[in-house]
């Protein structure tokens, strides 16, 4: 599961309840009725049978492997990872699942955007001071070039001419190098832009070209995390996936403004602070002012830009280099029985990989063990995925298909996910369900008092998160299948939009709910190994993830046989949603 990237965005009226849909066939089943009986033991029979595949010990012997250190903590893109793709795919062969990723392969192919800076030949100058890349700024985008030229400040530098806010006003940014409070992609918080980019307003990006300006200086609303995150990654490469950044046509216009996202075309830069002071010294404002307005409340009144001291030029050198990785999500089809229905399909997902081997790509170390091996996130659904699959294409075919996905990148930011959701190998408005899997491996003890496992589930617990956001039938049918079957204690504290904790957002099911498949994620909760090395196969509750495997995919095979598909009768608005 992604770590917690603070966003700090106000989310105000995520969902709209529509009028309750009819009822469908499978609510005809009753789930008032069935709660009131004992469970009969003969409900799912057949499924049961295949269900008692997917067993404990073969789990561990999967596991055990994809979360060794021989796959080096499955950092994406890693050498690691892709050899657990290939044991992914080779055993979805000899399941004879049909490979569902591109060109009639497992693999979806997902190119890579590979940044690394030349410390050598980049640098800064103002006056007599110099100032190093890496240690005094950061590059903030992939362009390489020098630029050199007055400064001048432009406040947030966004434009919305409706609401007559022109930081612009009075200033000349043709040949200067322009600093913004703010990332230049994402706009300052409270401020609504509606209609047209480059008509109605203008991002600080944009203007900048559009006006010819030399170079950018950043600083954005996250700038202690960035520098925080830079001294991490010293020299290490930066990844980025080019395909997700060109927005598609259904997106949202709100969405185009991506956090993090670099300037294209101009040299632009993250300052230090003490760069930042060195800039704005003896100017009307100060670095700290010109910092305090990137992390301003919304509705703060944005400061008045301005140019600094004429005398001042700014010589900015970057030099990157930018080349082509690959990754891949790995993607298989069992196909359904019944010659219409299995065109429809139900999903089950999971993320193979995660946090690598070092501090750069998210692994927390603990003395003198490195590698952060994954076993819980997400080797525990990886690996209940694979049991599940074989359970699939050994037990009795349901009507639909089951399409099953290993997504890539999950750690770094869904990758895998939003990728295939917008790319994807299957017709998505075919998908009836997602069910993702991501920790499900590791129980609270009894007597643990480590307040890291306050929230860590017990032996027979799982949070089920979103399960009741979007589809009615989906989160009864998924209550009835537990209570009619192994009588788990679903725990529903995360199962909140506005939660701090913010879990809805911070996996792969999310990418599906954006584009109305309605989801449920199956976690197992925070605890004292997440994203550290001590995530290790030993520790996993092997009993529980068998249980949690049975009864998703029990309900997985409900969804397939059902009648109809669930119906979707509530509706997450294409928010501005920042994970
Ligand atoms: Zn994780």
């Amino acid at each position: 599961m992604r770590r917690l990237i603070g966003v700090g965005l106000a989310l105000t009226s995520l969902f709209l309840a529509l009028p309750p849909a009819a009822p469908s066939a499978r609510q005809g089943r009753g789930v008032k009725a069935a709660a009131a009986v004992a469970a009969p033991p003969a409900t799912f029979a057949a499924e049961r049978a295949a269900a008692e595949r997917i067993t404990a010990e073969g789990m561990k012997e999967i596991l055990y492997y994809i979360a060794s250190d021989e796959m080096a903590g499955r950092n994406t893109p890693s050498p690691g990872l892709n050899k657990t793709a290939e044991f992914i795919a080779e055993r979805l062969k000899k399941l004879k699942v049909k490979p569902a990723g591109d060109k009639g392969s497992y693999f979806q192919r997902i190119a890579l955007s590979k940044t690394e800076v030349d410390r050598e030949h980049s640098g800064a100058q103002l006056g007599e001071r110099a100032f190093k890349l890496g240690q005094d700024f950061l590059a903030a985008g992939r362009v390489s070039g020098e630029a050199e030229g007055q400064v001048v400040y432009a406040g947030h530098g966004w434009v919305v001419r409706a609401k007559n806010i022109d930081p612009y006003q009075g200033l000349d940014v043709r040949d200067k190098i322009v600093v913004v409070s703010g990332d230049g992609v994402a706009p300052p918080q409270g401020l609504p832009l509606a209609g047209l980019r480059g008509t109605d307003w203008e991002s600080p990006i944009s203007y900048a070209q559009k006006n010819g300006a030399r170079a950018l200086v950043l600083v954005p609303r996250t700038f202690e995390r960035r520098w925080r995150g830079a001294a991490f990654a010293g020299s290490r490469p930066s990844f980025t996936v080019p395909r997700l950044e060109n927005m598609p046509s259904d997106d949202d216009a709100e969405e185009q403004q991506q956090p993090e996202q670099p300037a294209q075309g101009l040299v632009s830069i993250i300052p230090s602070r003490a760069m930042l002071d060195a800039l704005f010294a003896g100017e009307p404002l100060d670095g700290a002012a010109v910092l305090g307005a990137a992390t301003a409340a919304a509705g703060a009144a944005p400061p008045k830009g301005f140019a600094l001291d004429a005398s001042k030029r700014l010589r900015l050198a970057l030099k990157l280099s930018v080349t082509e990785e690959y990754t891949q999500n790995v993607v298989g089809v069992l196909e359904g029985k019944d010659s219409a229905l299995r065109q429809e399909y139900v999903a089950l997902g999971a993320h193979y990989d995660h946090v690598g081997e070092s501090p750069a790509t998210g692994c927390r170390p603990v003395g003198a063990d490195s590698i952060c091996n994954g076993a819980d996130d997400d080797g525990s659904g990886t690996t209940a995925l694979l049991a599940m699959a074989e359970a699939f294409s050994k037990g009795p075919r349901p009507r639909r298909s089951i399409l099953f996905v290993w997504h890539a990148g999950e750690e770094k930011g869904l990758w895998g996910s939003e990728y295939f959701t917008r790319y994807p190998t299957v017709p998505l408005k075919q998908v009836v369900a997602q069910l993702n899997i991501d920790m499900i491996g590791r129980s609270r003890k009894e007597g643990d008092t480590n307040p890291a496992n306050r929230m860590l589930t017990g032996p027979d617990e799982i949070y089920v998160i979103g399960s009741r956001m979007m589809s009615t039938q989906l989160a009864e049918l998924n209550e009835r299948v537990n209570r009619e079957y192994l009588n788990l204690k679903y725990n529903y504290h995360y199962d909140e939009p506005n939660d701090p904790e913010r879990l809805f957002y911070r996996s792969d099911h999310f990418n599906y709910a954006k584009h109305g498949v309605p989801i449920i994620f199956y976690f197992d909760g925070v605890h004292e190994d997440y994203h550290r090395p001590g995530d290790s196969p030993d520790k996993i509750d092997y009993q529980k993830m068998q249980k949690v495997a049975r009864t998703v995919f029990i309900l997985a095979s409900e969804l397939a046989n059902a009648p109809a598909r669930p119906v979707v009768d509530k509706q997450i608005p294409a928010d501005r949603m920042t994970r």
